[in-house]
């Protein structure tokens, strides 16, 4: 507490603009020096005021996510500010300086050096506070659930060093020469910190090696594990067999009923592929720190091309690229459109193997422009009755159970209409059923003693836990299917 306040009075005190540097000087009468002082030793006196501009944001930020009980975002903001100050302090100022720009100069580095000193006391009592390890971890794996934070921790160190040469080199894979002009420009200008913050962030929140869900997890749709065999996961395997014909499609849209695994096979592609796994939601496109979505998309697809192989998976698309009638506002428009260009813009390059998935349930709210690009389109339907059964027995493995085979055809039968998150619910509410029989025994009862579970437990549930798409929902994706599914 007292410390923000100390950085609180500094930000305050700061605020009271230094006129000796104001923006005003930076007009082209004092590009071409004032006082004869040479623009050279000028704009030192510039760079150092812009990193301590910047720094001095991040700074406010971190301390308002502090007062707001928001750790991870004020680390992130310290880190920032820590970074920037970083690169201040490894300026160096010119051999020739006049005296009163040395002033001004050698102010600028005290200050920020004494900033350098609070930021890392903060950086170290948050990262006491919520165990380092954890809070990157948070930022780092978009699906926080089941990874371990060892793991996680590792991957982390992993993305940094990945990161390394995008941040120094700008774009790392080399192009074809010929359209070096017409190709977006580096990651990284020179100087340009603010797009360092972008590229940073999304290989902090975006990037994602989430290794939870293996294939074989996600059963049936083989119909969907084909098509991202033949568009992800071979193509970045064999570069050289997948060109001119056999080139990738860029684009694929996985559709249908909620729960029925489409973001589950998103993230088996993301731990089976080789490819650089971006993970983007609405919230990390429109977060409140951000502002400003569509230069994130931006940079999102310079980034995702310096480090191809790439896929950048939009799950819940349709609440970012929906059409205009719900509610679209200025900020939406524009970054719908900057996704649009820059996605013609990776997949008019024959040697730019950036695919975009997205992932929907409601595929008729989608832009049209965005569906057009999205060539192919696969439908991710209820689980048949083949798949039902798959599900069963992968979850009924676990458990003692006493069904028979009769037994799980007749659940089997009496499921149509599930999805696999309701069949996921249904067995869930079965496994509890021996468990609320006990009564007060519970706290006593050996764990080997609880009985195994029978083909009653599930009627009973099944009594609870009912499907949960209409059946007007389901007809309808089906008709969309038909009319603009690929299968
Ligand atoms: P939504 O449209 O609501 O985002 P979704 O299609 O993305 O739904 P998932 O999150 O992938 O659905 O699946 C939800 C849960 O249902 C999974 O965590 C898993 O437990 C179970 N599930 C669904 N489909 C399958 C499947 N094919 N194989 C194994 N588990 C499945
Ligand atoms: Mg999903």
């Amino acid at each position: 507490r007292g410390i923000i306040d100390s950085f609180s009075s500094i930000l305050n005190e700061e605020s009271k603009k230094d006129p000796s540097v104001s923006s005003s000087s930076t007009s082209s009468e004092s590009m071409n020096g004032i006082d004869g002082v040479p623009v050279t030793n000028e704009r030192i006196a510039y760079k150092l005021k812009g990193y301590f501009d910047l720094a001095k944001e991040e700074i406010a930020k971190g301390v308002r996510a502090e007062e707001w009980g928001l750790h991870d975002d004020a680390l992130l903001h310290y880190r920032n500010a820590q970074r920037i100050m970083n690169e201040a302090t490894s300026t160096p100022s010119p051999s020739y300086i006049s005296s009163s720009e040395k002033e001004k100069v050698r102010s600028y580095r005290e200050k920020i050096s004494n900033w350098q000193n609070q930021v890392s006391e903060r950086l170290q009592a948050l990262g006491k506070r919520t165990g380092v390890g954890m809070s990157e971890n948070k930022r780092t794996v978009a699906y926080p659930s089941s990874a371990s934070v060892s793991s996680t921790a590792s991957r982390y160190r992993k993305t940094l060093s990945q990161k390394t040469p995008v941040a120094r080199g700008g774009v790392a894979t080399p192009r074809n020469p010929k359209d070096a002009a017409a190709s977006p420009k580096p990651v990284k200008e020179s100087g340009n910190v603010y797009d360092d913050k972008l590229v940073e962030m999304i290989n902090t929140t975006i990037v994602d090696r989430s290794p939870s869900v293996k294939w074989d997890d996600v059963a049936g749709l083989n119909g969907a594990k084909q098509a991202l065999l033949e568009m992800v996961i071979l193509p970045a395997k064999r570069r050289d067999l997948f060109t001119g014909l056999r080139r990738p499609a860029r684009g694929l849209l996985l559709f249908g009923p909620p729960g029925n695994g489409k973001t589950m096979l998103a993230k088996a592609v993301a731990s089976e592929s080789q490819a650089t796994f971006f993970n983007v939601s609405a919230s990390s496109l429109t977060s409140k720190w951000v502002g400003e979505a569509e230069k994130l998309v931006k940079t999102l697809f310079q980034v995702a091309i310096s480090r191809q192989p790439s896929v950048i998976f939009m799950d819940e698309i349709d609440s970012i690229m929906s059409t205009r009638s719900t509610s679209e506002n200025e900020a939406s428009r524009r970054l719908k459109s900057e996704f649009l260009i820059q996605f013609d813009g990776v997949t008019s390059n024959p040697d730019d193997l950036v695919i975009v998935i997205g992932a929907t349930n409601k595929p008729q709210e989608l832009d049209d422009a965005v569906l057009r690009r999205l060539v192919k389109r696969i439908y991710v339907p209820l689980p048949d009755s083949n798949v039902r059964k798959l599900l069963f027995k992968t979850k009924l493995k676990c458990q003692p159970h006493s069904l028979s085979d009769g037994d799980i055809d007749k659940i089997v039968k009496e499921t149509e209409g599930y999805s696999g998150s309701d069949l996921q619910a249904l067995c869930e509410e079965a496994a509890m059923m021996p468990i609320r029989e006990l009564g007060a025994n519970i706290l006593t009862i050996q764990a080997n003693k609880v009985r195994s579970l029978r083909y009653d437990d599930f009627r009973k549930s099944m009594a609870v836990i009912r499907p949960s798409l209409s059946k007007s929902k389901w007809e309808e994706l089906e008709r969309w299917n038909s009319e603009f599914g690929s299968n």
